[in-house]
């Protein structure tokens, strides 16, 4: 009997890891001759028994060559799918998640039932599901509910060479979770691919694979593409000379799609060629069903003109584009290591990504790139893109970890790991928002420096990590049982997670015509700020007090494209809002179900108890963002006007012509962020009064005699805050959500 049992365990093992059933797919003629055309469908037998083989490999292929669409399918026909597990699929962006589904689903003639995506906000998984696309952060998610991820049979990692922080955080975990999937005797594959050469980080790093997973490379039938360099580089105006590069091959070449990359600028279709250009936008803020447009044929009689971001570099496959336009550029979000202080620079790009946007001229016929820069600027070039992880802060990463058990997160197997001031700050913030427990502060230097790199979490940092948000909002969310404040802080913390909920109406205009209608709505924008900002007390919640004014206004009238239009707001913005604040419901309510909120889309606006008792919950979540008037010696410099200190910078901070308090100026505001265009301004900000610091933000002041002086105020050289500790304060009783274990 004994043996019996062994060799049914050895059944168990062997059936997934070599799968003897082949699962017919019934494509179309069309589909089927397509699929024949592209370059991995010749290493199929290559691939999979590469699969069968090892637990984890690696598939390198140019874009285009077939992997995102087809690597799947061939898992699904050898029966990976068939023992009630799913295939699931990561991407970097919701666009390819979605888009690659159904294009999948459309190839294998399945219902979107059975080939689905999921999404933040939204997905079409059943019961029924066998291959599941999803962006990295989902699969995140899942792994920190079921860190098995016993759903899966196999998981693929698409498009690894972007680097994003998910797909790394998710090949250190999967890692770890393929050999423990095997010891349990139920094996999971892992396939990472990606669309350059360059893997090193992944198959040669010690810490992640003990044996290096096998790297199969895809040759792509690659058609020749003319690189075209300009003689020389222009400076400033790389829009105008991409647009002068536009009309000139429109003029002169025959017609074919033209793609120019990345964007950042507008091309009028008054190019004057024989026929109307018939030009599309792409970018990731873009409404989907304005994205879906550029897949389809361009109405006859006219020539296509894509103008692209970085979306259409590697993650989307645009059919049948000639001519490729590249600016050289990518625009990028900096982050100041030590301040957070944040800009969006527009710098030159790598030259691997330089490539990637020349290769997509050649994917169906011999293509040309015109490259708006020199030879020598592209020698010049950086050979690769850093790591995203190495250039954000990790806060939000470390608490998932943290969530996740991984107590010494110095130690986890980054592919490219964060540098340890980025680690050290986020265990710093963490501490001090209550997720992580403070670190003994006893023991040589040394081991305090390694017991600040490992604090546990806290019960509180369980129910923030459970918050799909960034920790200081979460923390938020965790105080807002206050005074029945919870729905103002769910939907403050929704638009304020959103990215760009306001029009930019700041743009230059391209027409006379368009001049005055921007100005009419720049106007209109202006008054409705000022009526969701209100008066009074309400004023002083700021910036935030605009954001819940234009969420109920925008819900009270039924969240239409046309309010949006009207009043200045993203609709996208708002409708991703609207998701959001139910899923952070959800998630409050899960975390303490005896609170029981629900969305009322229609709030009533906060009474002016409940915008103070906001106000200090916002202070509470952006404690180590709180600024300062300049006063005193300071104002004897020009430059300190109207500005503002923080502990961590000797250079001023100002509050934005656009906010709720540019004219106010209170003495103390917590701000969301800076972010750097012409000068540090602070973005979402918040009145904040002077005895609430002591009282709220104990951990970041240090307390001296009441003589000193009756305000808190900045100590620039420890970045602390300093202040006396006074009797009497109005002050609304702070509670945590009871958490359970
Ligand atoms: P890779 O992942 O290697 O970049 P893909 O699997 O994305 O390659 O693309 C393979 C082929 O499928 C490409 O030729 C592309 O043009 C085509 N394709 C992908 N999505 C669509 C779509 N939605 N409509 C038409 N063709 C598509
Ligand atoms: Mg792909």
């Amino acid at each position: 009997e004994k043996e019996k049992k062994i060799s049914d365990q050895e059944k168990v093992q062997k059936k997934p890891s070599e799968p003897a059933i082949f699962i017919p797919v019934d494509r179309s003629p069309e589909v089927q001759e397509a699929r024949l055309k592209l370059p991995v469908l010749a290493e199929e037998q290559v691939i999979m028994e590469a699969v069968r083989e090892n637990p984890s490999i690696v598939i390198c292929g140019e874009t285009g060559s077939g992997k995102t669409t087809q690597v799947p399918q061939f898992l699904y026909e050898a029966g990976y799918a068939s023992d009630g597990r799913m295939i699931g699929i990561t991407e970097p962006r919701r666009v390819a998640a979605v888009s690659m589904s159904h294009r999948v689903a459309k190839e294998m003639n399945l219902p979107t039932q059975v080939v689905s995506y999921q999404i933040r906000y939204e997905g079409n998984v059943t019961s029924d599901t066998k291959i599941k696309f999803m962006t990295d952060g989902v699969l995140l998610k899942e792994i920190q509910k079921d860190f098995l991820l016993q759903k899966y049979s196999a998981i693929i990692i698409d498009e690894a060479h972007e680097r994003s922080v998910y797909t790394d955080i998710l090949i250190g975990l999967l890692s770890r979770i393929v050999p423990l999937r095997n010891k349990k005797g139920m094996p999971m594959k892992l396939l990472i691919m990606s669309a350059t050469l360059r893997v090193e980080d992944f198959t040669e790093n010690q810490r992640l694979f003990r044996t290096p997973p096998p790297v199969i490379k895809v040759d792509a039938r690659q058609f020749p593409v003319t690189i075209h360099f300009n003689k020389r580089t222009p400076l400033e105006d790389y829009t105008g000379e991409a647009f002068h590069k536009t009309c000139k091959i429109h003029r002169m070449l025959p017609p074919a799609t033209l793609q120019i990359l990345p964007c950042f600028l507008s091309v009028e279709e008054k190019a004057d060629g024989s026929i109307p250009l018939y030009v599309l936008p792409l970018y990731s803020l873009l409404a989907p069903e304005q994205q879906a447009k550029v897949f389809r044929p361009p109405p006859p009689g006219t020539r296509l003109c894509i103008i692209a971001t970085n979306v259409a570099e590697t993650s989307l496959t645009i059919p049948g584009i000639k001519y490729v336009v590249d600016c050289g550029r990518v625009k990028k979000r900096f982050y100041d290591k030590v301040t957070g202080v944040s800009s969006f620079k527009v710098t030159w790009t790598s030259q691997a990504s330089a490539n990637q946007r020349a290769g997509r001229a050649g994917r169906t016929e011999p293509g040309h790139c015109y490259r708006l820069y020199s030879s020598a600027v592209f020698g010049d070039f950086t050979l690769f893109s850093e790591a995203e992880i190495t250039r954000r802060p990790v806060e939000d990463l470390v608490l998932q970890m943290k969530d996740l058990n991984i107590e010494k997160v110095v130690n986890f197997p980054f592919p490219t790991p964060p540098s340890t001031e980025a680690l050290v700050a986020a265990e710093q913030l963490l501490v001090s928002l209550g997720a992580l427990e403070e670190p003994p502060c006893t023991g040589r230097l040394k081991d305090m420096q390694r017991a600040k790199l490992s604090c546990p979490i806290t019960p509180l940092g369980r129910a923030m990590a459970s918050f799909p948000v960034a920790p200081r909002y979460a923390k938020m969310l965790a105080l807002g049982k206050q005074q029945d404040c919870l729905p103002y802080v769910i939907a403050v913390v929704a638009a304020m997670t959103v990215r760009e909920i306001f029009e930019d109406l700041d743009r230059p205009a391209r027409s006379e015509d368009e001049s005055s209608k921007l100005n009419q709505r720049r106007a209109r924008l202006t008054q409705m700020r000022r009526l969701w900002a209100g008066q009074g007390a309400s004023l002083l919640l700021g910036d935030l007090m605009i954001m819940l004014g234009a969420v109920g206004a925008c819900e009270f009238a039924g969240c239409t494209p046309r309010f949006c239009e009207n009043s200045g707001l993203r609709y996208k913005a708002m409708v991703e809002i609207r998701k959001l604040r139910g899923q952070l419901t959800n998630a409050v309510n899960a975390v303490c179900p005896e609170v029981g909120v629900f969305v009322d889309p229609k709030m009533t606006p906060p009474t002016e108890h409940q915008v103070v008792c906001l106000r200090q919950i916002v202070l509470a979540g952006l404690g180590d963002h709180l600024a300062r008037r300049a006063q005193g010696e300071d104002l004897v410099d020009p430059k300190w006007k109207n500005a503002y200190k923080t502990p961590l910078m000797d250079e001023p901070v100002f509050i934005h012509p656009n906010s709720a308090l540019f004219k106010t100026l209170p003495e103390f505001v917590v701000y969301q962020e800076i972010m750097e265009t012409s000068k540090m301004y602070m973005r979402g900000v918040s009145a904040v009064e002077a005895e609430w610091v002591p009282q709220f933000l104990p951990q970041y002041c240090h307390f001296g005699s009441p003589l000193e002086s009756p305000s808190p105020w900045f100590c620039s050289s420890t970045g602390t805050i300093r202040c006396h500790r006074s009797s009497t304060f109005f002050r609304v009783g702070w509670q945590l959500p009871a958490v359970e274990m």
